[in-house]
């Protein structure tokens, strides 16, 4: 019977109310919700939703935690397969992922495993605990087995902050060498505030930290330093977690009028340098008052919903395929909308037209139509004859797609790479044609998810550590 009572939906910061502020829009279950919700729990034997989180936390047992209001030890629960819980409950697409497979889903009424995940974490660190950390610090330290070596992990993302963490428990002397000057890769750069609060990422940072390992920021490997020189210096194994974040461009005419962003340029202004609070900060950024984001995932879907709180008046969102193809999560699509930000669907742009000042003044976009699947298996949009038509706009913002950046590539011809860019690694392992040296995340897979990219990163760690056994 209980499996039937609605989901609780979490509560979230009223559209007319965020649209003007950079604060969290998801505000989280209190513990009578999570139990409402975790009693919605089949704790189904088969535990089909397991399959469906790549890093196979146990899901049942931490909701059976919950329901019994053990919630330290349901947050303990989920830690042991993922160590970034707070920030997977924000942002994993659990709709595609855990949720999809859980048995309620069929009815469109699936347990919120991403909500549950988040109320354990962030009441576990609400609670601090940080007693559990300096216990492990010290447990690390002192427990270094006979195999441990220095180990030099390139890139602060996801995949390089979950391999740092576990070759630290598992007795290794980790540094982290991060080309930016704050560590978190797009967690940081990219995410934005209103869904994933800094401070919830700085506390994931200091829990690997007090794992004992090393942050050194500002070093772009491959330019200030080499793998080669790394291992010079005594580095016996390297994990390359170096991210896709290359911006794609659309190569139409009008590309480099003044106010054209890369979403990465944009993103990246707002949140890490702050440029919403210029002049407090030093960052300037033009916020425009008519604003076409192009393409329809994440990375799209931020910088729209950044316009919208830099004060833009109006904001479109010009996406060449329906609203049901759009990569983004859900939630964010919905959040988007209540927002007011405008889908212009099935549209593509083809030109932008600037003014007498080199600066934008409009777009020329065409209709598009659905046609056969492409190799996405999505169906492939085609213009219509004779659509075009103009939409008056001061900025655009191309969200399209990231590349790998191959600075680290460049100087390392013994990894070998495939003809776009990226890493070729063994998907268990992450082992690359380089003696010692593994990758994962987005610079093998291509842009992807947080989740997938710990996922490497985890079983890369597991890989260094067995190659520095044998060696
Ligand atoms: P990254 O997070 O890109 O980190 C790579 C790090 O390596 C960066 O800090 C970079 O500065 C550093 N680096 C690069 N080259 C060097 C070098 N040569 N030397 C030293 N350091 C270097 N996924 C989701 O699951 N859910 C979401 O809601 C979501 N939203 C997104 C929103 C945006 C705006 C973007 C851009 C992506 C989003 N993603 C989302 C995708 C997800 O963030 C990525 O798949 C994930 O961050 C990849 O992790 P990574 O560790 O491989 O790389
Ligand atoms: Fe679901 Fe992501 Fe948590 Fe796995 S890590 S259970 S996919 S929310
Ligand atoms: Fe609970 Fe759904 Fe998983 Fe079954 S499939 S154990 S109902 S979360």
């Amino acid at each position: 019977m209980r499996a039937r009572q609605d989901r609780v939906e979490m509560p979230k910061q009223d559209p007319d109310v965020r649209r003007n502020n950079f604060d969290e829009v998801a505000l989280g279950y209190n513990m009578a919700q999570a139990a409402a919700e975790a009693s919605r729990c089949l704790s189904c034997r088969n535990k089909p939703c397991v399959s469906g989180c790549p890093v196979s936390v146990d899901i049942p047992a931490f909701i059976a935690l919950v329901k019994e209001g053990r919630i330290e030890e349901a947050a303990e629960k989920v830690k042991e397969k993922n160590s970034l819980p707070a920030i997977c409950g924000r942002v994993c697409p659990q709709e595609d992922q855990c949720e999809a497979r859980c048995v309620l889903a069929k009815s469109g009424k699936a347990v919120a495993i991403g909500a549950l995940e988040r109320f354990v974490a962030d009441y576990l660190r609400e609670k601090g605990d940080r007693p559990r950390q300096a216990e492990m610090t010290s447990g690390a330290k002192r427990n270094r087995p006979p195999h441990a070596a220095k180990v030099a992990v390139v890139g602060s993302g996801p995949a390089g902050l979950t391999a740092a963490a576990d070759l630290a428990l598992m007795g290794h002397e980790v540094t982290v060498f991060e080309s930016l000057h704050a560590f978190g890769g797009v967690l940081r750069y990219g995410i934005p505030e209103f869904r994933l609060p800094k401070a919830i990422l700085d506390h994931e940072i200091d829990y690997v930290r007090s794992l004992g390992v090393e942050f050194v920021p500002n070093v772009i490997v491959g330019k200030t330093i080499t793998a080669e020189e790394l291992r010079t210096q005594g580095y016996r194994a390297i994990f390359v977690g170096t991210g896709a974040g290359l911006p794609h461009f659309l190569n139409i005419p009008g590309e480099s009028l003044v106010g054209v962003y890369s979403a990465n340029e944009y993103l990246t202004r707002s949140n890490l340098m702050k440029a919403y609070r210029f002049p407090e900060y030093h960052t300037p950024m033009r916020s425009g008052d008519r604003v076409a984001v192009i393409g329809g995932g994440n990375v799209a879907m931020d910088a729209a919903r950044t316009a919208v709180r830099l004060g833009a008046k109006e904001v479109f969102l010009v996406y060449r395929r329906s609203r049901a193809e759009m990569p983004a999560r859900l939630e964010e699509v919905v959040n988007a909308e209540e927002e007011g930000v405008k889908f212009m669907l099935l549209t593509n742009p083809v030109r932008i037209l600037g003014d007498e000042n080199g600066a934008v003044r409009a777009i020329e976009c065409v209709r598009m139509e659905l046609g056969e699947p492409d190799s996405s298996g999505r169906r492939r949009p085609v213009p219509v004859q004779g659509s075009e038509h103009t939409l008056d706009v001061d900025t655009v913002i191309v969200a399209i797609g990231q590349g790998p950046n191959t600075l680290f590539t460049q100087s390392a011809p013994e990894v070998a790479t495939d003809r776009r860019g990226y890493i070729i690694a063994d998907c268990e392992t992450g082992a690359t044609s380089a003696e010692g040296l593994y990758a994962g995340g987005d610079i093998v897979t291509g842009a992807a998810t947080v989740i997938a990219a710990m996922g490497a990163g985890r079983r890369a760690a597991a890989a260094i550590d067995q190659y520095l056994r044998s060696c």
